[in-house]
């Protein structure tokens, strides 16, 4: 039998289903869905995907079958409608329209009004008595065809602004101006008459082809350009920005055409079932009276709303659907109720109301705001159309970012275009005077104005400036770079890596694709997309407390979420507002971040001082002074986390990020020194490295000044006592960084039980409890992971730099290069943004793998950037991580994505189920094998749900013999170097 090439719907029945979209595309799936639900639709037949991929496998050919099987489904349409193809008494219409998969708005071509020709316009005005309505029909199809069909599919590119449909445009422009009028609708059916012949000969002249005379050759013509533009330049962008593969190809829906344009009875509009912005559950749409689909979308004439939920401040003094049409008002209402309860889901809907007739012509899944895909989810579920778990899946994490910031007012931002863009470091929306360093940021704040940081890039020296910004903008640095760590950790506005930003500190300068901006100009910044505008655009602010369905929905993620969430915290401040968002303990506190924000100014000064001591005795000095501010800090957020577990990870400060620049500080440093700048610039110089992050950092530190390690142990382990003195509840973690063999966890561990004795002693304590681990960052740890988890009770995944040494990518200045990869398809996504999946995705799991295998009860975490990402939070619950830890603004998402990730894995099994029972009764049945012992569904269940820590006892709890002779080591090697 023939294969299969085209499918009819019409007449209440149809060929194919709504399951069919990979064949039948969308658009085509569900207008067949409709026709079996009994909805009013024009009658067509879907020319099927299978036919696009022969048409490009073939060098632009049909299968041989093609012609027939269109003819027959014409035929079978032309019954239905009474009408024929190319009749000069009673013609049919058809519109021609594209239908991918998945909806690719705008991307791809529709000509409508096909088979309109000399003969058929004359049988058309005869029929209707209304040459005004068919001769605006003509000129439509002239205007459509000669764009889409001559010019757009033929190949030919004209300059901008010298297209076809461009000149059309102004014939028919001129022909307004000439009879005084202002509207399309006020010409009359001798002006577009005229309009049309002029068009025509406009086509001829400029194509050098006549618009073809010939209902078929029409109808063919716009199959194939619809085919074509799978292939145009906008198809193939958008798919390779939404990740969608070629090979999919599209589907070409032919329909009866049905005629919004006929006069005052006639409409056309787009709806959808619930409230898209704010998900409330009333029936929101446009439309306009006597036009055609194409004119509420090109934005000619202002819609009117479809019903009093759908007014707005331009469009109220409208009157509504309901109002000037009730009964196919009614009708439309019924559908609306229908399809949603058909689809559990809210629809995004096309009509038209030809004679008080309503005709449906497309439904599907409407897209929404955050809010609204959050109120939709809970209400849906509450009303028992879905289930909770479907509630949990509709949800995309990242949408529930927009909950939670403020952030540019969508709307307007989807009709207004970007300055420049960037990659998305920070969430949220900024508004405000652009200004050029840190200082004046600062200064500006204070004087009462809201401005936004542009730089370069940051350093811990901007931190100020950056912390009274609005918003933070760099041209240069990657996802990891000191300006989005910082920012997203707060939860501020952030782009980096813009690289069309051109600054120019002397004159103090923006310029961006020539066009020069002062300080002072107000921009807007959208860090959730990474797009720049340059003026001031609206706001909105979210009110999360009051958002009942966001509480609700969150809860019910938490009932299948396997993993634990944890945040990246500093500070008190940090550690309080992700316990709000339901971080179950604190990941990652970097020690150093401490010296960061603000308030922070003589702490981070004895930092340097510590930095920059040359003797022991001047370091120990240096760490005596910071002490008590670590120790301070330690403790609120210890106290603040009320005894969960907080990991601290040791200092890892790439000491280069810490010489002050500024002349009045390094004097300060000097002075309180004892020494000359002379001597300073001598000592910062000797700190110098070519590459500092593969420097002196990390636990290298701890190996050549045991005595920076003891300080911070010293710290953590007092804050800790205090607190269970004070009969609270702690619970540190005591994390070294930049390990790379076992060894130097071993040497550190020396230090630690030698500070945990002492405490212990002035505390009068028989222990503080702690657990002592390591970060894995560097392959080589990784690897030898059995040796580590020797002495080591946890691991936490440092992603930033375990990428960054994987691919040998300096995670910041990949901001300069990376866009070249990702256009060139060299790398699928930005590894500082989602974990790559060929080997650092591998890498972790080897690490875990050999990591239990030495302690099975080894707990493992991640705490690099990749921890709030959804797709590397599901990537964790898979490998059997205990938990993710993420920056606080993050902690919903990631609790959402981890939810999201047990329930996929959840009905994966569940689909196996059957198909295993299937099996194993089959295997039952056969008399040779041995019956199954356990059930079916009961070997189905999920594979890859995480493993709880079992409280086993550590397989080789191995006491590190070498650990005293190396620390004494190091501790000569330090004392050389020291110059002791
Ligand atoms: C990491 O490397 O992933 C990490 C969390 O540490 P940092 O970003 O401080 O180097
Ligand atoms: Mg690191």
């Amino acid at each position: 039998m023939a294969k299969k090439y085209v499918y009819k719907f019409g007449g209440g029945k149809a060929d194919g289903t709504g399951e069919m979209k990979n064949l039948l595309g969308g658009k085509g799936a569900n207008l067949a869905e409709m026709c079996n639900l009994a909805i009013p639709v024009p009658p067509g037949f879907t020319l099927t995907t299978e036919v696009c991929t022969a048409y490009y496998d073939s060098g632009r050919k049909y299968p041989s079958e093609l012609e027939g099987q269109v003819k027959q489904a014409l035929a079978f349409v032309e019954k239905l409608m009474g009408r024929k193809f190319g009749d000069p008494k009673r013609p049919l219409l058809v519109s021609v329209r594209s239908g991918a998969r998945q909806s690719m708005p705008g991307m791809m071509e529709t000509v409508l009004n096909v088979g309109l020709t000399d003969s058929t316009l004359q049988g058309m005005i005869d029929e209707t008595g209304d040459p005004r309505f068919v001769y605006d029909s003509y000129r439509r199809l002239i205007m459509m065809y000669s764009d889409v069909v001559m010019e757009k599919a033929a190949g030919i590119e004209p300059a901008e602004g010298q297209g076809i449909r461009g000149q059309l445009e102004h014939l028919m422009e001129a022909r307004k101006h000439a009879r005084g009028v202002t509207l399309d609708t006020d010409l009359t059916a001798e002006d577009l008459k005229i309009l049309s012949e002029q068009f025509k000969a406009k086509v001829k002249e400029l194509l050098g082809k006549p618009f073809p005379d010939n209902a078929m050759e029409q109808l063919w013509g716009g199959i194939g350009a619809v085919f074509s533009s799978w292939m145009g330049k906008r198809a193939v962008e958008y798919r390779r920005i939404e990740k969608l593969p070629a090979h999919w190809g599209t589907a070409v829906n032919v329909q009866a055409m049905v005629f919004g344009n006929m006069g005052d009875d006639c409409a056309t509009g787009v709806a959808f079932t619930r409230n898209p912005a704010t998900g409330e559950n009333a029936f929101y749409g446009e439309f306009l009276t006597n036009a055609q689909g194409e004119d509420v979308v090109a934005g000619i004439r202002t819609p009117a709303p479809i019903n009093d939920s759908s007014k707005n401040e331009a469009n109220k003094v409208n009157r509504t659907l309901e109002e000037v049409m009730p009964e196919p008002y009614r009708q439309l209402n019924q559908i609306r109720l229908k399809l949603e309860a058909h689809y559990k889901d809210m629809q995004d809907i096309e009509f038209t109301i030809e004679r008080d007739k309503l005709w449906m012509l497309q439904t599907r899944n409407g897209k929404r705001t955050g809010n609204a895909a959050v109120r939709m989810a809970v209400e849906m579920a509450e009303s028992r159309m879905i289930d909770r778990k479907t509630a949990v899946m509709r949800v995309k994490p990242e949408q529930l970012l927009e909950l939670l910031l403020p952030m540019l007012d969508p709307k307007v931002e989807a009709a207004t275009l970007p300055a420049a863009k960037g990659l998305p470091a920070g969430p949220g929306g900024a508004v405000g005077e652009i200004v050029f360093t840190a200082d004046d940021a600062a200064s500006r704040a204070k004087a009462g104005h809201k401005v936004l940081l542009v730089r370069a890039e940051t350093s811990p020296e901007d931190v100020h400036g950056m912390h009274a910004s609005e918003g933070i903008l760099t041209s240069k640095g990657g996802m990891t770079s000191h300006a989005a760590l910082v920012a997203r950790g707060w939860g501020k506005c952030c782009i980096v890596g813009c690289s069309a930003l051109q600054i120019d500190m002397r004159n103090r300068t923006l310029t961006i694709g020539g066009k020069v901006y002062r300080e002072g100009d107000v921009f807007s910044l959208n860090g959730t997309q990474g797009k720049v505008y340059d003026h001031a655009l609206p706001m909105v602010f979210p009110d999360l407390e009051h958002n009942e369905c966001y509480m609700k929905i969150m809860a019910w993620g938490d009932t299948f979420r396997k993993i634990g969430i944890r945040t990246n915290a500093d500070t008190p401040e940090d550690a309080n507002r992700a316990r709000k968002f339901g971080a179950q303990g604190i990941g990652l506190f970097r020690i150093e971040h401490m010296f960061y924000g603000e308030g922070s100014d003589h702490s981070l000064f004895l930092l340097r001082k510590m930095i920059m001591s040359k003797s022991v005795e001047e370091r120990t000095e240096a760490l005596n002074e910071l002490f008590p501010f670590m120790k301070a800090d330690i403790k609120r957020t210890l106290a603040v986390m009320d005894g969960l577990p907080v990991t601290i990870r040791l200092l890892d400060p790439p000491l280069h990020e810490f010489v002050p620049r500024a002349q009045e500080r390094l004097e300060e440093l000097a002075a309180s020194l004892h020494i000359d700048m002379n001597d300073l610039h001598k000592r910062a110089e000797s700190l110098h490295e070519n590459n500092p992050m593969m420097g002196h950092r990390g636990v290298r530190l701890g190996v050549t000044y045991p005595e920076i390690t003891e300080t911070q142990i010293r710290a953590i382990l007092e804050a800790a006592a205090e607190l269970i003195k004070e009969n609270k509840k702690a619970l540190p973690e005591i994390m070294v960084p930049v390990t790379c063999t076992s060894k130097e966890l071993d040497c550190q561990k020396v230090i630690v039980d030698k500070v945990h004795k002492e405490v212990c002693e002035k505390f009068g304590l028989k222990k503080v409890p702690y657990l002592y681990g390591t970060m894995i960052e560097i392959p080589r740890a990784a690897l030898t992971s059995d040796k580590m988890a020797e002495t080591a009770e946890f691991f936490s995944f440092g992603t930033n730099d375990l990428t960054q040494m994987s691919f040998g990518f300096s995670r910041d200045d990949i901001g300069g290069f990376l866009s070249d990869y990702l256009e060139q398809k060299l790398l699928p996504e930005d590894p500082f943004a989602t974990i790559d999946n060929e080997a650092v995705a591998e890498l972790i799991k080897i690490s875990i793998e050999r990591g239990r295998k030495t302690r099975p009860n080894l707990k493992v975490g991640i705490c690099g950037e990749h921890g709030g990402d959804p797709a590397s939070v599901r990537f964790c619950h898979s490998a059997g991580l205990n938990y993710v830890s993420c920056s606080p603004f993050r902690v919903p998402i990631a609790r959402f994505a981890a939810a999201q990730a047990a329930i996929i894995d959840e009905q994966k099994a569940a689909a196996a189920a059957p198909a295993k029972a299937v099996k194993k009764a089959a295997k039952k049945a056969s008399p040779k094998k041995a019956a199954p012992k356990k059930a079916a569904a009961k070997k189905a269940a999920p594979k890859a749900a995480p493993k709880k820590a079992a409280p086993k006892k550590v397989a080789k709890k191995a006491a590190p013999k070498a650990a005293a002779k190396t620390v004494k080591k190091a501790a000569k090697k330090a004392a050389r170097r020291a110059g002791r």
